[in-house]
């Protein structure tokens, strides 16, 4: 008997343990989605018993999680007391990993950003990064409270762990999904790391501080040095079983078109890229187009010749996203210009008819997003917090 209920503890211990995480979650989500709650609040509100509540509130403000607030007023019996989220409770890195530069951000709690740091690089391997993503960590949590960080996350081009593609081409971005670097970063700065493609981590950049606050279903077509996209649906991240959801920059847009480093000919981001862009303007496709002056007027023509080839492709990878997914708009971003993009979007109307073609839609079917640069990198952190904070996103940041 003894013997029996020995062997059973361990399991029954991680579930309970895994209830408890949850419903840590579970109360954290509640608060940061309303703003203020009271107890009776959360009782009413998760459906938990009050004295759960009770002990997870005491365990949360112990630990600087949460902040409580003067009781509200009330005619008789203990006046309630308001919780909310404190921002200085936990914070997380986010790094947006590029061809030519690493972006910092360091988030608090509220998702407000609270240190910055950009550094140039040359196509860094993992392994190369290393010593400047720890360092930089270090940087930032030397002027935090011990112990608040709780997480990495990095953002970069995809595709992850695909034979025969990921190691090809200027723009991909070789070897950042492995494993021995990854544990590395996690030895170094005993922190849990998460990875995520560059157009997701936008997707959720875009929903928190841009355009798409209100938006439930979205699609997000990211333009770095290649093309991806990222996949906000039924209000959560759509990211694939294996990161890489939304690689459309190699959906073949051109049959028998410009050939392609994936090895096939016509794909779309031949056409529909800063490397497109490059291209056209007679510059290496390795270099820097942030380093590129853009109103130069020795560019205009390449830019047009550009656009004429941009725009029709384009088109095509609008009516694919909304044919299979049925957004309530498709956005624009990423780190090509913004005046660029705005040409872009303007000469792909009008689009092909599709499904989205109706009068009561509350978006232009394809708009510029308004996050702004440090997009991905904040959505690469924002990724942390919410995997700390919600249970939708707690699988996250399993290690
Ligand atoms: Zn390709």
């Amino acid at each position: 008997m003894h013997t029996s209920s020995r062997s059973n503890r361990p399991t029954t211990g991680t579930n309970l343990e895994h209830a408890r995480l949850h419903n840590r979650r579970v109360v954290l989500e509640a608060i940061r989605q309303a703003g203020r709650l009271t107890r009776a609040d959360l009782t009413r509100l998760t459906s938990l018993t009050a004295q759960t509540i009770s002990n997870i509130v005491a365990e949360l403000v112990a630990e600087s999680m949460l902040t409580t607030h003067a009781p509200e007023k009330t005619a008789r019996g203990q006046p309630p007391i308001p919780l909310s989220i404190n921002p200085d409770g936990g914070f997380s890195v986010g790094f947006h990993v590029e061809q030519h530069q690493v972006l910092a951000v360091l988030l608090d709690l509220k998702g407000s950003t609270r240190g910055r740091r950009v550094h140039a690089v040359s196509y860094p391997s993992f392994a190369d990064a290393l010593p400047l993503l720890a360092g930089t960590v270090e940087t930032f949590r030397a002027n935090l409270p011990p112990d608040r960080l709780l997480g990495i996350g990095i953002a970069l081009p995809g595709p992850f762990g695909v034979e025969g593609m990921s190691a090809v081409g200027p723009t991909s971005m070789p070897g950042w999904d492995d494993a021995a670097s990854l544990a590395r970063l996690r030895e170094l700065t005993r922190l849990p790391v998460l990875l995520e493609n560059d157009a997701t981590a936008a997707a959720m950049g875009e929903r928190l501080y841009g355009v798409a606050g209100g938006l439930r279903d979205f699609a997000y077509l990211f333009f770095g040095h290649g093309l991806g996209a990222g996949f906000y649906l039924d209000n959560r991240l759509y990211s694939g079983h294996w990161r890489n959801a939304g690689e459309i920059g190699h959906v073949i847009a051109v049959p028998d078109g410009k050939p392609c480093y994936c090895g096939k000919r016509g794909c779309l981001e031949r056409y529909v890229s800063g490397a497109s862009l490059l291209e056209h303007l007679g510059i290496g496709v390795d270099q820097n187009l942030i380093d590129v002056d853009i109103a130069d007027p020795r560019h205009a023509a390449g830019i047009e010749r550009w656009l004429a080839e941009a725009v029709p492709a384009l088109r095509h990878a609008v009516n694919v996203l909304e044919s299979l997914l049925d957004p309530e708009t498709v956005l624009v971003g990423g780190t090509l210009f913004d005046d660029i993009l705005r040409r872009l979007i303007d000469a792909a109307f009008p689009l092909h008819p599709s499904v989205s073609a109706r009068a009561d839609r509350g978006h232009e079917r394809l708009r510029l997003g308004t996050a702004g640069p440090d997009c991905v990198a904040l959505g690469a952190a924002a990724l942390v917090v919410l995997a700390e904070l919600s249970p939708d996103y707690q699988a996250l940041l399993k290690a």
